[in-house]
């Protein structure tokens, strides 16, 4: 009997297993139940699988616990917020709530990537890479991830062995393979590509920051990882608050228009969010467009926002600080090193040259008004 083959490194563990469920047929091994452990955390397969379950699973098909324990999110990256993983149904479980769907991760892919691992005979898997909430593109092909079929829009999909040639990923609805980009990704222009550039250098940093590394002191100056990741969510949470009106699209992220982020479709009008963690749960068009605007405003550089939203717009942290809660944000401002001094210096200066223009425009418009009472007399 041959081998069975072990995870690919970057795999997700139930990919592993879907894999040999569909190698060796007729015999399936489950998922295993997902459950809170005594500390309250939950136990799923992907990020820590229960001991029980792994060891059964490593008996059943003769492949060491430790090299699957190995690929899970809780070993390569270790103290993970759960708000940064992206999720169908989140494991966040407010004191009012007794019943919620079991937690489930949401996946994106790269159609790319699938398609070289068909071109090259071997099995289509997912990468783990494709469960983070700040993930809006592959980092190896440069190229945005999907999470619906580009034929269908079917958002089901399963792993699915024909009688021939490898695994492939296929879609439910029209049960197409799913390595078929959509057109408006294929055609999209050398402006866009760029913008996609200046997101995926986000998501680089973060993913290294998720991995408990330092960001790259050249790009992110005076910042740790957890005070980057703490910008990211924060930024998040007050570009999807709407303090200004009732309207619903009346929040801050929809001042930040990327059209290279929703190719093939006008950029979308985002909803504000009451939710407990608005990342986690975000569509895959928010979260790029989110990224968008994250980027922007982190970036120090003015050429950057200049880039991802027009030639003529203000630049992105000027927006950030007229358009948000200004008393949410202060909070934010005043927490504790919670955010790097790099940016709360930025912040607190784009602060004061709104104010100073606002007096300013004040000053101008009294000076206008005495100007023509004036001239009446
Ligand atoms: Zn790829
Ligand atoms: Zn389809």
């Amino acid at each position: 009997m041959i081998p069975p083959p072990a995870p690919f490194p970057d795999e997700l563990l139930t990919s592993w297993l879907a894999r040999q469920n569909c190698r060796v047929r007729g015999r399936v091994f489950q998922d295993p139940e997902v459950v809170l452990d005594r500390r309250g955390r939950w136990r799923l397969p992907d990020i820590h699988p229960p001991a029980a379950w792994l060891k059964a699973v490593s008996l059943e098909f003769g492949v060491p616990p430790s090299s699957l324990a190995e690929i899970t999110i809780g070993r390569r990256h270790p103290g993970i917020p759960l708000d940064f993983l992206a999720w169908d149904a989140p494991p966040f479980q407010t004191e009012h709530e007794t019943l919620r769907p079991i937690p489930r991760l949401h996946v994106s892919w790269c159609t790319r990537c699938l398609a070289e691992d068909y071109a090259a005979g071997q099995p289509a898997y997912l990468r783990r890479h494709w469960v983070l909430a700040v993930s809006g593109f592959c980092h190896k092909h440069k190229w945005p991830l999907q999470d619906r079929c580009a034929a269908c829009g079917c958002f089901r999909w399963r792993l699915s062995a024909a009688a021939s040639g490898p695994l492939r990923m296929i879609c439910r609805g029209c049960w197409r393979p799913l390595e078929r980009a959509a057109p408006e990704t294929l055609v999209a222009d050398q402006n866009a590509v760029n913008c996609w550039d200046h997101v995926i250098e986000l998501e680089v940093a973060v993913a290294t920051a998720l991995r408990g590394r330092t960001p790259d002191q050249h790009r992110f100056n005076f910042t740790s990882a957890d005070q980057l990741l703490n910008e990211v969510r924060d930024i998040w949470q007050l570009l999807v608050g709407h303090h200004r009106s009732w309207a619903r699209t009346d929040i801050p992220l929809n001042s930040y228009v990327c059209p290279a982020m929703t190719p093939g479709s006008d950029p979308p009008e985002f909803h504000s969010s009451d939710k407990l963690h608005p990342m986690a749960i975000a569509s895959i068009a928010m979260r790029r467009s989110m990224l968008s605007a994250v980027k922007g405003i982190l970036d120090p550089r003015i050429e950057t926002g200049r880039v991802l939203f027009g030639e003529h717009k203000p630049p992105a942290i000027e927006t950030f600080v007229a358009s948000v809660d200004e008393d949410a944000l202060q909070q934010n401002i005043e927490a504790m090193k919670r955010w790097s001094p790099a940016f709360v210096d930025r912040v607190v200066v784009a602060q004061r040259g709104r104010r100073r223009n606002a007096r300013i425009a004040d000053l101008e418009s009294r000076i206008a008004r005495i100007g023509s009472s004036l001239a009446r007399v």
